[in-house]
């Protein structure tokens, strides 16, 4: 059976832009490094293909032209093990799955390559521990009814205790995570957004604020609070596409779509 498959420059070029470690983010292995018995190198890695390079093969795309087979655009570069892992489990490894993979693996490295020693292996090893501390983010939003319940059932003053421990939680969560990295950037717009919130709210005795379709007060409140979901909501929509994690069917329902 023809295989599209990748040229010996197309494979250099992916393990170079991977820098040589598997681009797996829970694996991270180097692939690359010295022989022992003499002066040669030895590289333990894989150009593998996002989409197979022939038509039996796991996630194989009609539509592509061979061109487009055999693009660099269409490999990454992984450990052997993870390569091996990733064709025999072809439903547990969708193409949307290994490109955002490439794509994350990619970003980190172009980062890691302009800071200094210390700083990037602080950022492998960050990149490594983003997609539990991603889950962690958002299990912390998935239990505030704040961001779920019907806006009449709201306390305004339960809301800012929520949104106040809310903001200690994530700054908590950042001190784990590489700063600047991708996962930062969103903690820090999270806490932008609540920020934000508090700021428009702060003119309101909250304590005192209760549900009134006629009180003007009560109107902006509830106009904050639908904002601040919205915002939130974009988020963790994105939080959670680039992660690969499953929004329990309630939560997912209040993104905006
Ligand atoms: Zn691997």
């Amino acid at each position: 059976m023809a295989r599209d498959d990748f040229t010996q420059k197309t494979k250099t070029e992916l393990s170079l832009r991977a820098a040589h470690f598997c681009s797996n983010p829970n694996c991270l292995r180097l692939t690359a490094g010295p022989r022992s018995d003499d002066l040669r190198g030895l590289s333990t890695g894989h150009a593998a293909h996002i989409c197979a390079a022939s038509a039996r093969g796991p996630r194989f795309d009609t539509n592509q032209s061979v061109d487009e087979r055999k693009s660099a655009a269409n490999g990454l570069w992984l450990c052997r093990e993870c390569g091996d892992m990733i064709d025999k489990d072809v439903n547990g490894f969708t193409k949307e799955t290994l490109t955002a993979w490439k794509l994350g693996h990619e970003t980190m490295i172009a980062e890691v390559r302009q800071k200094g020693w210390s700083e990037s292996i602080e950022l492998l090893r960050s990149g490594q521990m983003a997609p539990g501390l991603a889950k962690e983010v958002i299990s912390l939003l998935e239990d505030r009814r704040t961001f779920w319940a019907i806006f009449d059932a709201e306390f305004p003053d339960r809301v800012r205790m929520s949104l106040d421990d809310l903001r200690h939680e994530l700054t908590r969560l950042r001190s784990r995570c590489a700063s600047d990295s991708p996962l930062d950037k969103i903690i820090v717009a999270l806490g932008r957004t609540v920020r934000h919130f508090f700021d428009t709210v702060e003119q309101f005795d909250l304590q005192t604020l209760k549900c009134d379709g006629n009180d003007p007060n009560w109107l902006a409140f509830e106009t904050a609070l639908k904002v601040l979901r919205k915002s939130v909501g974009y988020q963790i929509g994105k939080l959670a596409a680039s992660y690969q994690i499953t929004l329990p069917g309630e939560f997912a329902e209040f993104l905006p779509r």
